[in-house]
């Protein structure tokens, strides 16, 4: 019988799988694990789902296809993308000129919070909104119960197993799981930035202005591909930026380069621009700085874009996003997934989700952005990189994985963590047969159940998507999609 108190906190709930943390990984976690046909819950800490994509407005989703046109993250990130897609909310994949990915994926931060609504929903995943996990309760090596303070008060959940979608492992790190922070030698991580969102863009007069100045964008697209592409993603305009630093026009601590992306309601970009060094996103301190100075330098690129760059004449801000965390604490899981594993596009017997996108690091000092391997290989997570040798009943999933600073650089976005997601709330599921230790859990089973739920492994049962449009010819890539079957996959 469920005690009505635990530690003087009244037990509100109490149910088989608790997700906390409602971003790309627990959004994917939840839907899988309700539709595995466990009892789950999913609790966020701010009223609406979606986590960076939707607070931060971070965009685009990157990447669901590798250098081939290969649709390597499929299942529910990919159910996502055609549910916004109805709804008017993405072009869909459509063709990258920043990054060398073969796809990119503008949506609708608004759209999406409708849509993962009802996504969890119709899956059947029960939500508890505008709860602050700042604690758990443990009996021996399980979690029993997690608290939330809430305006109810403090509030505590019971479940039989629980998975840590916060992005910074606030459970694993309360349940004393090791955890890592940043660079090995110094701890200090990738900044931070506050993204913004433009609209009333001429986007006649920004192409217009693009084709005349394509010597300032990256790789000089033609002045067809500029016409021809369906959402513009630009990035460049290094020199006009150094000119505007020299006359006080662009703030000098800020990425010295502008990247945009277009998307696909009014006539908006999102600006990924903004950069705040030397902050720890679980210091309370360093956030409300990075808050600050993020939001004065959306202010101040805006203002140069206006006065520098065609189109933006009479455009306005719509919106500022919560500050944006790149990189907090990594647990210290049963593998530590490494920068070879991403590189040479390792598969593993216990692989759960892919990943192709490549190791983006915006180094601590310096202003610049070092890009290795994209989209060159496809990589399996193995399910170990979510466990730890110190909690049974607990994954963690997204970007506070087991791996290197390194390697965390290509599995932190959005699509890959949905993909994790789904991996995790797809063995959490089936977990009831292990009285939920996940360390026993049949890993060839749920890399079936996987592949059963659409997903794709390097597993020869998954047969390549390839959009041959989106096909890259301008990367030396890996070999054909074949190339990406898993040696280890037969291993037990
Ligand atoms: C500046 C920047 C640019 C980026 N650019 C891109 C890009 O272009 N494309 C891309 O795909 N990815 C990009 N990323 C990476 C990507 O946004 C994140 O790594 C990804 O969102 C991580 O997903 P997640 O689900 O692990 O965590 P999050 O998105 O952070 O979601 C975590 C959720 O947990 C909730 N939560 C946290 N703590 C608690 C708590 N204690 N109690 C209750 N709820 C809690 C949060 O409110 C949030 O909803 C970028 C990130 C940043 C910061």
């Amino acid at each position: 019988m469920t005690p009505n108190k635990v530690q003087g906190t009244p037990v509100v709930a109490n149910v088989e799988i608790l997700v906390v943390g409602g971003g790309p990984a627990g959004i994917g976690a939840a839907i899988s694990a309700a539709r595995g046909g466990a009892e789950v819950l999913l609790v966020e800490r701010y009223g609406f789902l979606g986590g960076n994509s939707t607070t931060a407005l971070i965009n685009p989703l990157f990447t669901f296809h590798d250098v081939q046109g290969n649709l390597v993250i499929r299942g529910i990130a990919e159910e996502i993308v055609q549910r916004l897609k109805e709804a008017g909310g993405t072009y869909g994949h459509v063709r990258d000129l920043t990054f060398d990915n073969a796809s990119m994926t503008p949506f609708d931060p608004e759209l999406m919070k409708i849509v993962l609504l009802e996504m969890a929903q119709e899956a059947g995943v029960k939500l508890l909104l505008h709860s602050f996990c700042t604690g758990i309760v443990k009996k021996e090596d399980r979690l029993t119960h997690v608290i939330f303070e809430t305006k109810s008060g403090r509030i505590a959940v019971a479940a039989q197993a629980v998975i840590d979608c916060t992005g910074d492992a606030d459970l694993a790190y309360k349940a004393g799981i090791p955890t890592l922070k940043g660079r090995p030698e110094d701890g200090v991580m990738q900044p931070a930035s506050t993204f913004f969102r433009i609209d009333n863009i001429d986007f006649a007069a920004l192409r217009a202005w693009m084709k005349e100045n394509n010597h300032l964008l990256k790789d000089q697209p033609t002045p067809t591909e500029i016409d021809e592409v369906e959402a513009i993603a630009l990035l460049g305009l290094t020199d006009l930026v150094a000119q505007a630093i020299s006359k006080g026009d662009y703030p000098a601590d800020a990425a010295p380069r502008i990247l945009l992306y277009q998307l696909p309601i009014g006539n908006q970009m999102a600006v990924n621009v903004s950069r705040i060094q030397q902050i720890d996103g679980t210091d309370v301190f360093d956030l409300t700085k990075a808050e600050i100075r993020g939001r004065e330098q959306a202010w101040e690129i805006y203002n140069f874009l206006s006065n520098y760059v065609g189109g933006f004449a009479n455009s306005y801000i719509v919106e500022t996003g919560q500050i944006g965390i790149r990189e907090t604490r990594r647990i210290q899981g049963k593998y530590v997934l490494t920068e070879e594993d991403v590189l040479t596009g390792k598969g593993f017997h216990d692989g759960v989700a892919c990943g192709t996108f490549a190791i983006d690091i915006h180094p601590p000092e310096g202003q610049r952005q070092v890009f290795t391997g994209s989209g060159r290989e496809v990589y399996e997570i193995p399910l170990r990189c979510f466990m730890s040798d110190e909690v049974e009943n607990l994954l963690v999933a997204g970007r506070c994985i087991s791996t290197t600073h390194i390697a965390n650089g290509s599995t932190r976005v959005m699509a890959t963590c949905m993909a994790m997601g789904q991996g995790a709330g797809t063995a959490m599921a089936l977990a009831r047969a292990t009285n939920w230790r996940v360390a026993d859990l049949d890993v060839k089973l749920i890399r079936t159940k996987l592949i059963e739920g659409g997903q794709y492994l390097l597993d020869s049962r998954c047969m390549a998507d390839i959009d041959q449009d989106l096909k890259l010819d301008r990367v030396d890539s890996s070999g054909d999609a074949a190339a990406h079957y898993n040696p280890f996959a037969a291993e037990g």
